[in-house]
């Protein structure tokens, strides 16, 4: 077992103009903030997006905030969200002095549940944040009618979920408003790097004077505002355009990758999966199982052993509920469902690098501990 390689949970490919990009960043000694690469990055992911403006900075966190500003969401303020996510889903709420509501997840698809929404609306809620887990879409559409019910805006955290598709629309383009990430281990990267997309310029001109420190746009060097450097390199932006070039084998890649776990493991019944809700198709960021009760070995046992053999995985978030900033004696048993999914859900490996093979060594041994 040792000749074999290890197999990491995500890496990036750079399977196209990546390097001709960066050196020619280089050449032109435009490696800051400013660049032709930013401008073409945004203009081709707006396009992709179906959406009229994307704006760049500085990670998917920043993204986030961006969009919570431009929303309006300020201190006193109640945002919505799902426990099961990445911190900084509630971390970007926490930074504009608002509170986190957290909402559970729904027993299928995992996202956010949107029959327990409308339970958690008060005066107070200015905005509901969904998250497409691990790359499958939101049912948007059950989301949507709470959200028209009590006319609040939706902020699609999409990090996770670069080509996702609703009902033939992108991932993005949603809702009032999209934050995406391209940090490395994202379905594509800039190493780190956000984005925000929206198709209102109001919302889209002050995300573009927050990022940039609040500086007057027709007077340089005066600021009518507290803003923040939340900037991305032209260097980045030269990464993240090649990347968005080959976005359709990244995502190929990776249904190719899902697929092959969906095969193997098919007469695997100790094993649940993340459905993908009607007219969703998922960007397969993270594909995922839980083991069922019956299995013989703990999940983290799971995962240490699989570790020992070269094939590293992750256990699906924490969540927020639990860790220590957001802890709260009222959430104990609040919220069942994202509770059991995360103390028995495993992230298998899901890169485009990934082969057939790979992933039946992964299955084989999976299945061995199970
Ligand atoms: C990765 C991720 C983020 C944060 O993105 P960064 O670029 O790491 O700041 C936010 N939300 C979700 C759901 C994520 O997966």
């Amino acid at each position: 077992m040792s000749d074999k390689r290890f197999i990491p949970v995500a890496a990036p490919v750079f399977a196209g103009n990546e390097k001709k990009y960066v050196m020619d960043c280089l050449d032109s000694t435009w490696i800051s903030s400013k660049g032709k690469y930013i401008n073409l990055f945004e203009e081709s992911f707006a396009d992709y997006c179906g959406v009229k403006h994307a704006l760049l900075c500085s990670s998917g966190t920043t993204a986030l905030h961006l969009a919570l500003i431009a929303l309006g969401v300020g201190p006193g303020d109640e945002v919505l969200l799902p426990t099961l996510t990445f911190v900084s889903t509630a971390n970007a709420v926490a930074y504009c002095g608002a509170t986190p509501v957290f909402i559970d997840s729904e027993p299928g698809s995992w996202n956010i549940d949107p029959t327990c929404l409308e339970q958690h609306i008060t005066g107070r809620t200015k905005a509901i944040i969904v998250v497409h887990l691990y790359g499958v879409p939101v049912d948007m559409t059950a989301v949507q009618a709470v959200a028209d019910r009590h006319h609040l805006p939706i902020l699609e955290d999409a990090a996770e979920a670069h080509g996702a598709e609703f009902n033939g629309k992108r991932a993005g383009a949603l809702s009032e408003i999209g934050a995406f990430s391209f940090y490395g281990n994202k379905i594509i990267t800039t190493g780190e790097g956000g984005m925000v997309t929206t198709d209102d310029g109001d919302m889209a001109e002050q995300i573009k004077l927050m990022r940039g420190q609040g500086m007057d746009p027709t007077k340089r060097y005066w600021f009518p505002v507290i803003g923040y450097n939340y900037r991305l390199t032209n260097l980045q932006a030269a990464i993240g355009l090649a990347q968005l070039e080959s976005v359709d084998f990244h995502l190929g890649a990776r249904r190719d990758v899902y697929h092959w776990y969906r095969e193997e493991l098919a007469n695997e019944p100790r094993l649940g999966w993340q459905d993908e809700p009607a007219g969703a198709t998922s960007a397969y960021w993270m594909v995922s199982v839980t083991l069922g009760d019956e299995v013989r070995h703990s999940r983290d046992d799971v995962m240490t052993e699989l570790h020992a053999r070269g094939i590293e995985t992750r256990p699906l978030f924490y969540p927020i509920h639990s860790l220590p900033p957001y802890i709260k004696p009222e959430y104990e048993g609040q919220f069942p469902v994202a509770d059991a999914l995360a103390a028995s859900g495993i992230n298998l490996p899901t890169w485009a690098g990934l082969s057939r093979d790979d992933v039946r060594t992964i299955c084989r041994e999976l299945v061995s501990l199970l």
